[in-house]
């Protein structure tokens, strides 16, 4: 600890230096001394590392509460302990108020009385520190909170907007591939003449081709329309085990097309949810589209049905390419399409689960994966009873 003494007489400098180094003794303390005002306003000026000020207040060149302006302005928050004449104790008093850290009158030494006042003085300097650093650092999180705040309201403005955008885009390339889907459809349905057999494929072509892009463009919609919170549930109960089967024989023409077998295993009796029939039909049949998609020829896919403890329970078990675990949540984001070996083939934007996600979620439900590279992956989907 460094000590600046500032006292005019020899001899109580020297009775100071005692007390502070003997009753009791302060740990590894260097005292320096100035005999007035000048010469301690030159020691701060030069060194920087003085913890504490022990100044008589009455100087040869400055008196009274001069004597302390005077530090403040070389030394800055270090701490001023001053030792006062007894009859100089409520000027000493008056000092504490303008932001002198103690007072001691002179002599009085006995207890510790010095050594402790000095003692304390460099102590509550340091809280005073530490104090000041934590409410900087404080103020330093408010900003950032604020400035995290600003970024997150831009970045919710730029989302919608997005949003916005994808919406109307969607919207205005619906109508004219609804127009192709409906000519294309009356020319190889024979209203506009017979179409030569030559022909016919080529048209075909052009109306499948079309049929995936309305399907890309209606899930977008579909997407922009959740994300912008303007999806409205209407939650009924329903029977599962119907709309199932009316999923499974809907989609078994694809799978024989594909050589997959399409098995159907409901549990005995029938099984209600409270769910928006239409949006958790969507969620069914593109898990099952999925599971068809992502699974080899000659392979079988699984839909089982079961009810447990106050849930019903739907399981889409296929032998397919399976996910790596890495990327099991990627597929549930919004466009998280994850690259294997089918992926190429049979394309697609990477919404249909995040879709999923979000429906099962709106109806307090979960659906979770469970998936071995290579060998398959099997989507449960959980709902609460209606
Ligand atoms: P898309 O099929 O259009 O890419 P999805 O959101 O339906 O989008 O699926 C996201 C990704 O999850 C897919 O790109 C695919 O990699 C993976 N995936 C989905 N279902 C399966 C499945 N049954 N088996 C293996 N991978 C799957």
């Amino acid at each position: 600890m460094t000590i600046l003494l500032v006292e005019s007489d020899q001899e109580d400098a020297r009775l100071a230096e005692k007390a502070i180094s003997q009753y009791p003794p302060i740990r590894s303390h260097v005292v320096h001394r100035a005999r007035d005002a000048r010469e301690a306003t030159r020691y701060l000026r030069q060194h920087s590392a003085v913890d504490v000020v022990l100044s008589e207040m009455r100087l040869p060149d400055a008196e009274g509460l001069e004597t302390l302006a005077i530090f403040r302005q070389v030394a800055g928050s270090t701490p001023v302990v001053f030792v006062v004449a007894a009859d100089d104790k409520l000027l000493a008093q008056d000092a504490l108020g303008k932001g002198a850290q103690d007072y001691l009158v002179k002599g009085e030494y006995a207890d510790g009385r010095l050594s402790k006042a000095v003692g304390y003085a460099v102590e509550c300097k340091r809280y005073q520190d530490e104090i000041q650093a934590a409410q900087a650092q404080a103020r330093d999180m408010q900003d950032q909170v604020q400035s995290l705040r600003q970024e997150c309201e831009q970045l919710t403005v730029m989302n919608k907007a997005k949003d916005d955008f994808i919406s109307l885009a969607s919207h205005q390339l619906r109508t004219p591939a609804t127009g192709v889907k409906q000519y294309i459809g009356m020319v190889l349905e024979g209203f506009a003449g017979d179409v030569p057999e030559h022909i016919r494929p080529f048209i075909a072509k052009a109306y499948e081709s079309n049929e995936r892009q309305l399907a890309i463009v209606n899930d977008l919609l579909r997407v922009a329309q959740l994300d912008a919170g303007r999806l409205e549930l209407r939650p009924q109960p329903t029977a599962l085990k119907e709309m199932l089967l009316n999923i499974v024989s809907e989609q078994s023409s694809k799978f024989s097309q594909r050589q997959q077998k399409l098995v159907f295993e409901p549990g005995p009796g029938q099984v209600f949810a409270a769910v928006d029939a239409g949006r958790m039909r969507m969620v069914f049949d593109n898990l099952i589209d999925n599971a068809s998609k992502y699974t080899p020829e000659h392979k079988t896919v699984t839909v089982g049905l079961r009810q447990d403890s106050g849930q019903v329970e739907v399981s889409i078990k296929d032998e397919g390419v399976g996910i790596a675990p890495e990327n099991i949540d990627k597929v549930f984001e919004k466009f998280g399409r994850v690259a294997n070996s089918r992926s190429e083939l049979v394309g697609g934007t990477g919404l249909g689960l995040y879709w999923a996600k979000r429906i099962v979620d709106l109806h307090h439900g979960t659906i979770q994966v469970r998936s071995v590279l290579g060998e398959g992956s099997e989507f449960v989907v959980r709902l609460g009873l209606a």
